[in-house]
């Protein structure tokens, strides 16, 4: 079956929106890449980069085969693109951008010269502009290379004008609303309550009795219960130390709390602020 000869506008688009995307993706992990550079270093060679993440893209895309990644996805090709075509195609996509950026970058350009450069940059949008106009009206050729080359998109499918794959949406809802269930879920769980409960299942032997006593703080007293030093000291009936926010944290989830080292049962009406006795 030959394929069919119409393919919608949106797809198109689309397909040109996609190949920026995916450069732009790539463009951004070698900056990663790069990140702890000087930033002089990078800015020198970064013409240099974009042209080579461009030319990896055309090599892989449209030299071994007929379409863009863009196009692949959409399940569009180019139909009589031929091998010196694609090579012209390469050189409008990946030189102009770079005479651009190293003129740009050159360091002393004269201002006559960066005004030239300017108007030839806005030439240039205009131009795309005029093609996107023409490419409304016609249904075809989208990006002005395109046009130059006297090449245009065709399906590779027959009865799938547009076919949309669900299944990364899918993938990135599920993942969202993963995150989104962990962010708002986990702290409200009393993970101390949990670690106790274990704790308590496995060691049973070790079982210190509960005396009722008076805590004594000195400089090397820590916090029962994140091991610092106490802010704000507080006890609740056994001889631990905690601090105010350690404590009060636990009190506001439950009214009972089992201290970490001596397993006594305190209960929130005994919370008191340490004050230490006079000797
Ligand atoms: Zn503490
Ligand atoms: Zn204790």
């Amino acid at each position: 079956m030959p394929p069919s000869p119409y393919v919608s506008r949106i797809n198109q688009i689309d397909a040109v929106q996609l190949d920026e995307e995916i450069y732009k993706v790539l463009r951004n992990q070698a900056r990663e890449i790069g990140k702890y550079q000087p930033i002089e270093k990078i800015d020198r060679w970064q013409p240099e980069i974009d042209a080579l993440l461009k030319y990896l893209v055309w090599n892989f895309s449209l030299r071994r085969g007929k379409s863009t990644f863009g196009q692949q996805l959409l399940d569009l090709h180019y139909e009589n693109i031929t091998g010196p075509k694609s090579v012209l195609y390469a050189i409008f996509t990946i030189g102009p951008a770079y005479v651009r950026d190293k003129l740009a970058n050159a360091t002393g350009a004269n201002p006559n010269f960066t005004a030239v450069l300017d108007h030839v940059a806005d030439l240039a949008k205009l131009l795309e502009f005029l093609n996107l106009l023409i490419f409304l009206h016609r249904g075809t050729q989208p990006r002005v290379v395109e046009y130059l080359l006297g090449i245009a998109s065709s399906s590779s499918t027959v009865h799938k004008p547009r076919n949309i794959g669900y299944s990364y949406m899918t993938r990135e809802l599920l993942w969202h609303s993963l995150m989104e269930l962990f962010t708002t879920g986990l702290p409200m769980l009393n993970l101390h309550y949990f670690k106790h409960a274990l704790k308590k299942l496995f060691a049973r032997a070790r079982r210190v009795r509960f005396q009722r006593s008076f805590p004594l703080m000195d400089s090397t007293t820590r916090c029962a219960y994140c091991g610092d030093t106490p802010i704000l000291p507080m006890h609740a009936g056994c001889r631990h130390i905690f601090c105010y926010y350690c404590l009060n944290a636990h009190f506001t989830a439950t009214n009972e709390f089992q201290c970490t080292e001596c397993d006594a049962r305190l209960a929130v009406h005994d919370m008191k602020t340490y004050q230490a006795k006079d000797s």
